[in-house]
């Protein structure tokens, strides 16, 4: 199973691909990049809107996956 990060967020232009044998290791493999490599994208936001953020993010992500099955 694999998950573009550039199809999680359109015109970012990274080029990772998160690879998982299940949905759940797919999840935390993005997750895992976007924390890494995208941490910028959280600068400057308080913890509230960093939840709020994550959240979205999580439900994004799970919402890509599911389609791809
Ligand atoms: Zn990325």
């Amino acid at each position: 199973m694999q998950l573009a990060c550039d199809s999680v967020v359109p015109g970012l232009g990274c080029e990772y691909v998160a690879t998982g044998h299940s949905a759940d290791a797919t999840h935390a493999a993005m997750t895992a990049h976007g924390g890494d490599a995208h941490a910028n994208l959280m600068e400057g936001k308080t913890d509230a809107e960093m939840m709020e953020m994550k959240t979205q993010m999580d439900a994004h992500i799970r919402q890509l996956i599911d389609q791809h099955d």
